[in-house]
Parts: C-alpha cells; sequence; structure tokens
C-alpha cells in the first residue's frame, strides 16, 4: 500500500489502459480521481470496481483541451482530498488518415486532445504539487511517437511532442520534488486499436518478440513505479512497453 494517504488524477480513466492504471494505484492505497469526457457509465463501473475493493475513487468528466474544464477537474480534486500527488496524462484519441487525406480538423483534435491537453493538465497540478515539495507525473506517449507509423502523423506528431514537453518539464520542475516521465506502449488491445486491419495484426505480431499485443494490465504496474515514492531519481525518462517490438 504505498500510495496511503496519496492523491493521484488520472485522465481518460473509464477505459482501456487509463481504467487499468486507476485501479492499480487504487489497489496499492492511492485516492483516485476517474477522469472521463462522456462515458459516465464505464467511469461509474471504475469507481464501482474501486469502492467495491476497498478503495476511494470519485469521477469526474472534464475534457483535457479544455482550460476551464481541467482548473475545474484540479479544483474538485483538491476541494475532496486537499492534495495531488500523481498525475497520469493517459486521455488520447485517434483520428488517422494517410498524410495526403489527413483533414486539418483531424489533426486539430488530435494535437488538442493528446498534446494541448497534457500541457493545460501538468500545468494546473504544478502549484498543488509545489506547494508540498512533491509530485509524480506520467504522460502516456506510444511508440507510434517514437518510431512513426504509417497513418498517424497527427497521432506520432502529437505523442512526439508530448516527450519533449515532458523532459522541459522534467528540467524546470526538479528542483520542486517533482519527477515527469513518459511511457510509451506498443501495441495494447483497448477499444483504441478499434479493428486493426487483419494484414496489420499480422505484421505487428510477427515483429514484436513476444508475437502478441499486450494487455492494460501490463502497462498500470509500470506506470505505477514510475509515480511511487521509490522512483526519485527518474525523470525524463521514456519508457517503451512494447513486448520487445521497437526496442529504440
Ligand atoms: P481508449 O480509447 O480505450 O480510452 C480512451 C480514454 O480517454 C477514455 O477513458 C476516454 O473517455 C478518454 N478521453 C478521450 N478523449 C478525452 C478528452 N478530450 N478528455 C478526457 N478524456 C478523454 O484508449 P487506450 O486505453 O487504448 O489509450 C490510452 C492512452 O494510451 C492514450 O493516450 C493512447 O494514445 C495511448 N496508447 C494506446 C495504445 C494502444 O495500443 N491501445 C498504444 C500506445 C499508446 P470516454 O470513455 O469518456 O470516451
Amino acid at each position: 500500500m504505498q500510495f496511503n494517504g496519496q492523491v493521484a488524477i488520472v485522465t481518460g480513466a473509464s477505459r482501456g489502459i487509463g481504467r487499468a492504471i486507476a485501479t492499480e494505484l487504487a489497489r496499492q492505497g492511492a485516492r483516485v480521481l476517474v477522469n472521463y469526457q462522456s462515458n459516465a457509465t464505464a467511469a461509474e463501473a471504475v469507481v464501482a470496481d474501486i469502492t467495491a475493493a476497498g478503495g476511494s475513487a470519485m469521477m469526474h468528466a472534464a475534457d483535457v483541451a479544455n482550460e476551464a474544464a481541467v482548473a475545474g477537474m484540479i479544483e474538485a480534486a483538491l476541494a475532496q482530498w486537499g492534495q495531488i500527488d500523481m498525475l497520469v496524462n493517459n486521455a488520447g484519441i485517434t483520428a488517422d488518415a494517410p498524410m495526403m487525406r489527413l483533414k486539418p480538423e483531424q489533426w486539430r483534435a488530435v494535437i488538442d486532445t493528446n498534446l494541448t491537453g497534457v500541457f493545460l493538465c501538468c500545468r494546473a497540478v504544478l502549484a498543488p504539487m509545489r506547494a508540498r515539495s512533491y509530485g509524480r507525473i506520467v504522460n502516456i506517449g506510444s511508440l507510434a511517437g517514437l518510431a512513426g507509423n504509417v497513418g498517424q502523423a497527427n497521432y506520432a506528431a502529437a505523442k512526439a511532442g508530448l516527450v519533449g514537453l515532458t523532459r522541459a518539464l522534467a528540467r524546470e520542475v526538479a528542483r520542486d520534488g517533482i519527477t515527469a516521465n513518459v511511457v510509451a506502449p506498443g501495441y495494447i488491445e483497448t477499444e483504441l486499436l478499434g479493428s486493426i486491419p487483419t494484414a496489420l495484426r499480422q505484421w505487428a505480431t510477427d515483429a514484436i518478440a513476444m508475437h502478441r499485443f499486450g494487455t492494460p494490465e501490463e502497462v498500470a504496474p509500470a506506470v505505477a513505479f514510475l509515480l511511487s515514492p521509490q522512483a526519485s531519481y527518474i525523470t525524463g525518462h521514456v519508457l517503451a512497453i512494447d513486448g520487445g517490438w521497437v526496442m529504440p
């Protein structure tokens, strides 16, 4: 129960990887704000699971790309629990198309959620973290942001930008007892993958050393470690979790 007494905000925690992270942090004793955008039923289920297991959680709808909504989310966590120790920027979307057909609105939607959202949430937690000279931030990147991916120029740009943002932030806040790291998953079985073409699934499965996609439960413990007090000398790091695919 290494997170006893600590408070975490996990964005996009109603489903997929975010849900697994929120559940893992609560299992280890954290009080968790389960953020989501629109799927209240799914968020309710996450909070119900956590409380049924003896943990503490609250749900809060907020579009991470909306500055006022992010401010409201931080205020809600502080009003409920009085502190914020951990932030996981996990909310993310895709809007894939080959570059020739990529519409500006697809570009903006992905940059807004996957990069601007990370900026807004990181900025919003700095004051409460600085006030207590302690904080742990993990931003969920992607292998696409390190290696690129066909049809994902918008997504890859946002995720690569997230690495630069995290490293700049890590340098800025090191003196305040705050760390900032990136976890970059490869292919993880969630709704985000949707129905990827069979040929692409086969190609990826062949290329991955473990010859399978990962699960959200295989990502969450690594995120929890980077959020732990023990990870006090790790900052600006990018940890790939990809079953031995890219090995950057
Ligand atoms: P899912 O599609 O399963 O879940 C996405 C989550 O993000 C949902 O909780 C959704 O809320 C929330 N969300 C989406 N947009 C917003 C927004 N604007 N504001 C707040 N919440 C939002 O995604 P995954 O679990 O697969 O992905 C999680 C993260 O991991 C993403 O950043 C993704 O890019 C990254 N990733 C995923 C990989 C994979 O293979 N799955 C690989 C590499 C990286 P709601 O339920 O309300 O819609």
